[in-house]
């Protein structure tokens, strides 16, 4: 039987300890599915990196192919959407968590769970954009559908120089926004300048103790840290702003008091990726393929081989990744 390349998250039953490798497996070792896509790119996104050391139980079941989003070619379908030769992407589901993912040469998933990747964006651009960048994509339309617009003021970004924050800075000074772009990396100043940020704020002005409310800097924000940076986010919002909450990469927690909901009318805007109905994850890629700049897409980009995800995993934990990683599959 053919084999393919595939990372395998396996799990020691007695000593509860998951152990990750490359390795070859068999579309017979897949799970259940009625589409079965030859996948070609697939990215590192900070779940990933999760799920890959163990760091949070994000996979949930064992042997697990991790990688919760991929991009490829549909090999044979039993959906009515799809045939053989469709190029298709999928992002989240579960999928890298519960159900084998993408960092394997084949993936057998639901055919719900899929989109046609639009004409007009490569598989390695899809890939480029990834989870973290369709993500970045929701917050920015969470904004809008909340009514604000450039001319309400600006708009704040944190964990700037990771995926969500980079591919949000490139969006939304596309659409005319003053970006703010909050970043512990101040030495990757001219790169959030390259991709459109306007001013570069240190992460320590957000790090300290979060008033209940403080002066008003910014009618938006897209937030992909949580915690302190959050609070101190939201305590600092113009009356009648909103900020998209996508991440926790500064932690889970939400130091903050309800004085900015009650007294400034700000909202808080959830961002959840994994299950967002389909609907909104094609509106979501249009809008990606109108308001994303491919040049700055590219400029955020770094490649890998499949064999270098492992090792890449602890990096972005750490808060070292700059932008996006494709991963070349096949
Ligand atoms: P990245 O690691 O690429 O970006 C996170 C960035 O946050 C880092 O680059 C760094 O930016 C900043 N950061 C990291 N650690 C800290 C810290 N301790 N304190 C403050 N800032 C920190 O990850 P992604 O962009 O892939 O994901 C970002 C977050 O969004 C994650 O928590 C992820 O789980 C979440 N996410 C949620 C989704 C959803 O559906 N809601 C979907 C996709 C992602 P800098 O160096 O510029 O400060």
């Amino acid at each position: 039987m053919d084999k393919f390349p595939a990372v395998l998250v396996t799990r020691d039953d007695a000593t509860k300890q998951q152990s990750v490798a490359l390795t070859a497996i068999a579309e017979s070792e897949l799970m259940d599915g009625d589409v079965t896509v030859a996948v070609e790119w697939s990215t590192v996104n900070y779940k990933d990196g999760l799920a890959i050391t163990g760091k949070s139980p994000v996979v949930r079941r064992f042997p697990m192919v991790p990688g919760i989003d991929f991009a490829g070619t549909v090999t044979a379908s039993a959906h009515p959407d799809f045939a053989p030769g469709d190029a298709v992407i999928l992002d989240g589901w579960g999928v890298g968590e519960t159900h084998m993912g993408g960092y394997a040469g084949r993936a057998r998933v639901k055919g719900d769970w899929l989109i046609k990747r639009p004409a007009a964006i490569s598989a390695r651009s899809a890939m480029a954009v990834g989870t973290a960048g369709y993500t970045a994509m929701l917050a920015v339309m969470a904004l809008e559908k909340h009514g604000l617009t450039p001319a309400r003021g600006p708009v704040v970004v944190t964990g700037a120089a990771g995926g969500v924050g980079s591919v949000a800075i490139a969006v939304l000074a596309k659409l005319g926004w003053h970006v703010i772009a909050v970043t512990g990396r101040t030495s990757e100043a001219d790169y959030l300048k390259g991709l459109g940020a306007a001013e570069i704020l240190e992460r320590a002005e957000l790090a300290g103790a979060p008033k209940p409310l403080a002066k008003e800097r910014w009618a938006a924000g897209v937030d992909s840290v949580g915690s302190t940076t959050l609070a101190n986010v939201l305590s600092m919002t113009r009356y009648g702003g909103a900020v998209a909450a996508c991440g926790l990469a500064g932690g889970m927690d939400l130091p903050s008091s309800v004085a900015p909901f009650i007294l400034r009318g700000v909202a808080l805007l959830g961002i959840d990726s994994v299950m967002a109905p389909k609907a909104l994850r094609q509106a979501a890629w249009a809008r990606i393929v109108a308001d994303l700049d491919l040049a700055k897409l590219e400029a955020m980009t770094s490649e890998i081989a499949l064999a270098d995800v492992i090792g890449t995993a602890p990096d972005i934990l750490a808060g070292k990744v700059r932008g996006r990683i494709v991963v070349k599959v096949a």
